[in-house]
């Protein structure tokens, strides 16, 4: 099958129905339908579509290597740094069209799973048919087309233990028996972005386990369908409020919505499995595969596309109001650019010092993407702070659209005008801002920006325990013993 439409996309929703948990009602199905998720629908839907757009077609696909049918380029598996480039070109569309809002388009986790396929002899290792499972799994999703999410993190409710160390041993998602066919599931996991409108979830090792025997039944990697029977979502209130693109400008497009993922007694077929037990490779899965990196060089690229939007929208802001020539107005939008210029390079770096995994995979370098997805958790609060600090009052006064087109009208126009806007176009540009750094729309992006990576305090850990410090420290020593100076 060559790659999906927006409309293939919807139909597949309709046909696999769901268990999904939201507003006080357990739907089975309807869910491309619900308000909760309907425009979120229509937005993933648009993505699907651009795969289709004659212009586009040669940045959005390539012939599959089994079929010869046009497929996602975000399947593609690198050979060379062009093909990291095309990756990239084709990230950056999808990115754009949501201004980098929608932070689980399908090429996040296609390129951690066409990774992990690329590294298939590293699940050999383990088990031979881990290898084989993470090959054809690839494959099936490549040509099918599909639209993953993940879960990763136990629930919080005792972080001083791991998940055997919790009042409840069936809290975390844990492995409950094997049978003929495969394992058997239950219990839940903390998260899953997407989770209602995805095809496919990934039930993947993320917090560090322990090689102790308790912690065997918590190790595990595995892919479902998410209209697996037993598997349920819980999800959050949606804040897509149901009012249109004008009051809510960004929550009424682009809300992914974050579930709580429980498993009761959920079977897991064997095929679908890619490691069972092994803590210590569980541990390093990311790492040695180098799905971390191909998860990063995708998310750096939506950082761009979303620091660029950040940067239109604060010019335009300050252009409206006639703020730009003040200096610290100048400073401010300056660290918007700066950040840019950085992520850039980053990119840039990471594709020209790219090389070959040790399965051939060419893979951007980690350094500058490492560095990239350390920074941007700081730098994303900041770009919100900015905002307020710059909208000022302007982010209140911003009537709805049922007062700004009805009765209020004439009041909007003289006094909620701009120096360079009308009042209507100024209370819309306004309320784009309110979204991105006010409303509950904008306060989950910079959440989601903070963690979605994981603790940016542990990532801070990793970086230093794995950076080499050690030409430094020795420059500084030798200085110190005045060889030579
Ligand atoms: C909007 C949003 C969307 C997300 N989507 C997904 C998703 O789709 N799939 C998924 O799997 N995950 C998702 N996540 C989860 C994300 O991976 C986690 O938020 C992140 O890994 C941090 O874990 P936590 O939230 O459990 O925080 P916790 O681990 O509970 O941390 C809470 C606080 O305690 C501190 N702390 C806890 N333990 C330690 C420790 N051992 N050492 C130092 N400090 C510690 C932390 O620094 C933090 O300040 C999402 C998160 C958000 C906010």
């Amino acid at each position: 099958m060559a790659v999906r439409t927006g409309a293939e996309f919807i139909e597949n929703l309709r046909t696999a129905p769901r268990d999904v948990q939201v507003h006080g009602e357990r739907l089975r199905s309807g869910i491309a339908d619900h308000p909760a998720f309907r425009s979120l629908v229509r937005s993933y839907a648009r993505l699907y579509d651009l795969q289709h757009e004659p212009a586009l077609r040669d940045i959005m696909t390539y012939p599959s290597p089994t079929s010869g049918e046009p497929v996602g380029v975000s399947f593609l598996m690198p050979q060379t740094r062009e093909d990291l480039e095309k990756r990239s070109r084709m990230i950056k569309v999808w990115a754009d069209h949501s201004f980098g809002m929608l932070g689980r388009t399908a090429d996040y986790l296609n390129a951690a799973v066409m990774a992990m396929a690329g590294a298939a002899d590293w699940f050999a290792a383990a088990d031979r048919r881990f290898g084989e499972n993470i090959r054809k799994y690839y494959e099936y999703i490549r040509e099918n087309d599909l639209l993953l999410t993940h879960t990763l993190i136990n629930p919080q409710a005792n972080r001083s233990q791991g998940p055997s160390g919790q009042a409840d041993p069936y809290l975390a998602a844990r492995i409950v028996r094997e049978t003929d066919r495969g394992i058997v599931i239950r219990g839940a996991r903390m998260l899953a972005t997407l989770g209602p409108i995805a095809d496919e979830i990934m039930v993947f090792p993320s917090t560090l386990l322990k090689a102790r025997p308790e912690d065997a039944p918590y190790s595990y990697a595995f892919a479902i369908p998410c209209d697996t029977p037993g598997l349920r979502f819980i999800c959050r209130e949606s804040f897509d409020y149901g009012r249109g693109t004008f009051d809510h400008p960004l929550g009424s497009r682009f809300d992914e919505n974050d579930a709580v993922v429980i498993f009761d007694d959920v079977e897991v077929p064997y095929e679908r499995c890619f490691m069972i037990g092994h803590p210590e490779l569980c541990n390093a899965l990311y790492s040695e595969t180098t799905a971390v990196v191909h998860m990063t060089h995708q998310v750096v690229v939506k950082n761009i596309a979303k620091t660029e939007f950040i940067l239109g929208l604060v010019s335009l802001l300050t252009d409206a109001i006639q703020i730009e020539r003040f200096q610290h107005v100048q400073e401010k939008i300056a660290e918007v650019i700066i950040a840019l210029e950085f992520l850039r390079s980053a990119l840039r770096r990471a594709e020209v010092d790219a090389a070959p995994n040790r399965w051939g995979v060419m893979t951007p370098a980690w350094p500058p993407l490492n560095a990239a997805r350390n920074w941007y958790p700081k730098i994303y609060p900041r770009f919100v702070e900015i905002i307020k600090q710059l909208g000022a009052s302007g982010l209140m006064q911003i009537p709805t659209e049922a007062d700004v087109f009805g009765d209020a009208r004439d009041d909007v126009e003289r006094y909620m005008q701009a120096a360079t806007l009308g009042g209507v176009e100024r209370v819309k540009l306004f309320r784009l801002a309110w979204d991105v750094a006010i409303s509950a729309f904008g306060n989950r992006q910079a959440l989601y920006e903070y963690f979605f990576f994981g603790d940016p305090v542990r990532m801070a850990g990793a970086l230093v325990n794995s950076y080499d410090r050690k030409p430094y420290m020795e420059r500084v020593r030798e200085f110190l013993a005045g060889d030579g100076w």
